[in-house]
């Protein structure tokens, strides 16, 4: 990662088309590499928002945490985030009703709704300036087929979101129907970490090489922990865990525009070519163009982005534009919690699947809860009855039959062809994470694994795991 973290340590955020908005009026605090051997309580890969939420919730609660960041916090996807704190993730209420019943859809409601509180709480006590405000989510379609959306509508006011099914909206277009979740939030990502960053023992530059029992090997020295938790986004352990086979990542685009009329609210479109918006003041946040990571067509990418931006929006100055991805599970469900039955000690906080906000917050309560005891956690009967039954759903060893087809679809598939004996012995440019044939994006220059979604640069250098080492022979013009 030398390239980017060069780039922002020469504060060229903004300058480079890959450095998101929020760098803008952000500052983010520095903290120093790590210098020899450290013992602690619990240790923390990745100052990302998972990371960093559940170092500040472990240190409430009297833990001793250390957080290990390979560049810099926030550097990782958070920077690339749009920001919208919901229990609105896309059309999933009624699916997850028909995939796993009323209980657990109820539960995962009811905990992302907390999450939101639990925002505006620490936000306040915390006495935090991040633009921190409420406002309604919008899952929207201009296509003729609304069943879904009537569907979500009616299931989401059943599991007792304030969910109401709408044709008028506030954006400055037509819709044919739309679901209204009220209530929820938006903040700046950069200005919210960067402040409970401050509170916090952070180690940057400080790349986590190996872990073996209770030993973290960095490129720094090494940290013995009690307790370790994988916040690197993806966890770039293969076994035990075996996360590979169960997750790969989805790479999203935006757009920061200006010259569109204001509205209000945040939208996500779930037609074809339908885009998310939210303003961050008088810009405009334009999200599309999604991909599995390793797989970008003509339909995907900022070029495409833009014509759909377009065809709403003919005015439309874009000034700003980057790219993230997020890792998806194979069951619509994060892996929340212990690592694996192998290594008690080991906790993990990934498959976020682009709604990592409340997804983070999530994470900080449940490692919390494991790692404290839920008498530590505070919060009624209620609350705490909600916490345990997402800390059994979000279980990342459960096993369900849907759920196992669907793996087996998704993921061994692709695995499986980017693995063979044949791929592995064609001298193509290869992943050092599994030995995958690498693809080359021509949009966006990077070579990246269509398995697990690790991509590199036209020379090899790591940009996201989970590789953490250059690619071999990844030389392109
Ligand atoms: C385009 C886009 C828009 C999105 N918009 C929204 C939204 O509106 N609302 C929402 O809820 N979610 C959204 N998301 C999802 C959300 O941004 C992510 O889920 C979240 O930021 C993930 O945070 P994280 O802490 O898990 O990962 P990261 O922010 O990637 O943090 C992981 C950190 O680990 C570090 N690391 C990696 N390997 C090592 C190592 N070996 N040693 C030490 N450190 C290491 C990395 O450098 C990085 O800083 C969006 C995602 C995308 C792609």
């Amino acid at each position: 990662m030398s390239d980017r973290k060069n780039a922002k340590d020469r504060g060229e955020y903004g300058k480079a088309a890959e450095f998101s908005v929020w760098h803008k009026d952000a500052e983010l605090p520095h903290f120093a590499a790590l210098s020899g051997n450290l013992k602690t309580e619990v240790a923390i890969i990745g100052g990302g928002l998972a990371g960093l939420l559940t170092a500040y919730e472990l240190m409430r609660r009297g833990k001793k945490a250390v957080v290990l960041e390979a560049v810099r916090v926030g550097s990782g996807q958070t920077e690339g985030t749009t920001a919208k704190i919901t229990s609105q993730h896309g059309l999933i209420y009624d699916k997850l009703t028909k995939n796993y019943g009323f209980d657990a859809a109820w539960t995962y409601a009811a905990f992302h709704q907390q999450m939101i509180d639990e925002y505006e709480k620490l936000i306040q006590r915390e006495q935090i300036t991040c633009d921190f405000r409420r406002t309604e989510s919008w899952l929207y379609t201009c296509e003729k087929e609304t069943r879904l959306l009537h569907r979500e509508a009616e299931v989401a006011r059943a599991l007792g979101i304030p969910a109401t099914y709408e044709t008028d909206t506030p954006l400055p277009f037509a819709v044919t129907g739309a679901v209204r979740f009220a209530e929820q939030a938006q903040f700046h990502p950069l200005k919210f970490l960067a402040a409970i960053a401050k509170k916090l023992t952070i180690y940057e530059d400080t790349r986590v090489e190996k872990v073996h029992g209770h030993q973290i090997r960095t490129n720094r020295g090494v940290v013995t922990a009690k307790h370790i938790v994988f916040a690197c986004h993806y966890p770039f352990v293969i076994a035990p865990g075996w996360y590979p086979l169960r997750m790969s990542q989805k790479r999203s685009y935006v757009l920061a525009v200006k010259n569109v009329p204001q509205f209000e609210g945040m939208y996500y479109g779930i037609g074809t070519d339908e885009l998310s918006y939210r303003f961050y003041g008088d810009i405009l946040l334009v999200g599309g163009g999604g991909h599995r990571t390793g797989e970008c067509a003509d339909c995907c990418g900022f070029r495409h982005l833009e014509k759909c931006l377009r065809e709403k929006f003919p005015e439309a100055q874009v000034v700003g534009k980057w790219s993230a991805q997020d890792c998806i599970t194979h069951d619509d469900l994060p892996f929340v919690g212990k690592f694996s039955l192998l290594r008690p000690y080991w906790y993990v906080a990934s498959g976020l699947k682009k709604w990592g906000m409340t997804g983070a917050m999530a994470c900080a309560k449940i490692l919390s809860a494991q790692m404290c005891g839920m008498e530590e956690m505070g919060g009624g009967a209620g609350e705490q009855k909600v916490l345990t039954d997402a800390m059994a759903l979000f279980k990342p060893q459960r096993l369900h039959f849907l759920a196992g087809m669907h793996a087996i679809r998704e993921h061994a598939a692709v695995n499986a062809k980017g693995l063979t004996a044949g791929n592995l012995l064609r001298r193509k440019p290869r992943c050092p994470h599994m030995g995958s044939e690498l693809v080359w994006n021509g949009e966006n220059r990077t070579w990246e694994c269509p398995c697990h979604g690790s991509r590199f640069d036209k020379n090899g250098i790591v940009l996201d795991g989970p590789a953490q080492t250059e690619a071999e022979a990844a030389l392109h013009d």
